[in-house]
């Protein structure tokens, strides 16, 4: 296992640059997200890292090994690196342990390797003579885990993996995947657009947008402290409003809160998370829009009184109030106000 750096890696389409000048370093044994719109480059990151695309600046290390710099570049069967594609990835003529076996050396085929590597997916061993058309879509992506995983890579990459499956397939499938990965302490890269699956599942997520790459984090601490409004909005959702910051209270729209960190008295903008807005009924200070009902939440759109702006509270689902309703608004919680 490796620890994976980039630098100043750069990879452009024409004049379009797919991938702008990234910095990113992937701790050995650990998962990091690459989270970002549809178009924003990481595939064509992940690509990069893979070998099947040379940098046209910058260098990607593998521990101390440059596999892709100035003059040089490692071909992708000599980088040992695992792939998960998003779907369709086993081969549909070889059963489950074929499929498994296959970028093993011979002799290690018919061995103990694959019941292991079942194991480590959670998947009964008896599903070996499987074809994969008699494997759901959740149990052929832990079969393409395994045969990632099987001949032991220095790094597995793994695009959009779980983006087939139906949302709870997801979530189980994504514990799985990563539990197999943190068992063998794989050092990996998921690509994904989903937001709750970098949060929940990694260790580490890099947001990347227009091909620049504009913060990594752990996760909460890409939540708590986002580099800018557009991270703000894009990963979890945000208000971003314009407070006035006195003795570390911001005075907002929403009322007063205490600001996170130090931060000297003048205008500012603050962040505010959906979760933090409260609401009472009976009062006035904003008028409930769309509300859309989950069972254990509900997002409610609210436009504040007299002149907006207008965000979205996260309210328990049998606590939200009826639109139309005029209801009272505060904050919870401190704030983060953005650097300028
Ligand atoms: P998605 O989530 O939709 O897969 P992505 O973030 O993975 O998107 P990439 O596939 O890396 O994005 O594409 C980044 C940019 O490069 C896009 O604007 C895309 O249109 C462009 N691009 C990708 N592949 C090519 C190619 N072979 N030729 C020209 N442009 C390309």
């Amino acid at each position: 296992m490796s620890r994976v750096e980039l630098r100043g890696v750069t990879y452009a389409f024409g004049e379009l640059r797919a991938v702008d000048r990234v910095d990113l370093l992937v701790p050995q044994g650990s998962l990091t997200a690459v989270l970002g719109p549809s178009g924003c480059g990481k595939t064509t990151l992940l690509r990069l890292v893979a070998g099947f695309l040379s940098p046209q600046a910058g260098t990607i290390s593998f521990d101390d090994r440059v596999v892709a710099g100035p003059g040089t570049s490692t071909p992708p069967q000599q980088r040992r690196v695992g792939y998960v594609p998003q779907e369709g990835a086993l081969f549909p003529h070889l059963d489950v342990a074929a499929n498994i076996g296959f970028g093993l050396p011979k002799a290690q085929r018919g061995s103990d390797r694959v019941a292991e590597m079942l194991d480590l997916v959670e998947l009964p061993r008896s599903y070996a003579d499987r074809a994969p058309h008699e494997l759901s879509g959740g149990q052929q992506q832990r079969v393409a885990l395994a045969r990632a995983l099987a001949p032991a890579p220095t790094v597995v990459l793994l695009d959009e993996p779980f983006s087939s499956l139906d949302a709870s397939l997801r979530v189980s499938t994504g514990r799985a995947v990563t539990h197999a990965l943190r068992a063998t302490g794989t050092t990996a890269v998921l690509v994904t657009h989903d937001q709750d699956e970098a949060l929940s599942l990694a260790d580490q997520v890099a947001v990347m947008r227009r091909g620049l790459l504009v913060q990594a984090d752990r996760p909460r601490d890409l939540y708590r402290t986002p580099a800018d409004a557009e991270v703000a909005q894009f990963v979890g959702g945000a208000a971003i409003l314009h407070a006035t910051v006195k003795a570390g209270v911001a005075h907002c729209a929403l009322g007063d809160a205490p600001v996170h960190g130090t931060v000297a008295d003048g205008e500012v903008d603050v962040v505010i998370r959906p979760e933090q807005v409260t609401i009472t009924p009976g009062r006035t200070g904003a008028r409930v829009g769309d509300v859309s009902f989950y069972g254990h939440d509900a997002a409610v759109r609210l436009d504040l009184l007299p002149h907006g702006p207008s965000l979205v509270a996260r309210v328990p689902g049998l606590a939200a109030p009826e639109p139309g309703t005029e209801v009272g608004v505060g904050v919870a919680g401190s704030v983060f106000v953005l650097r300028a």
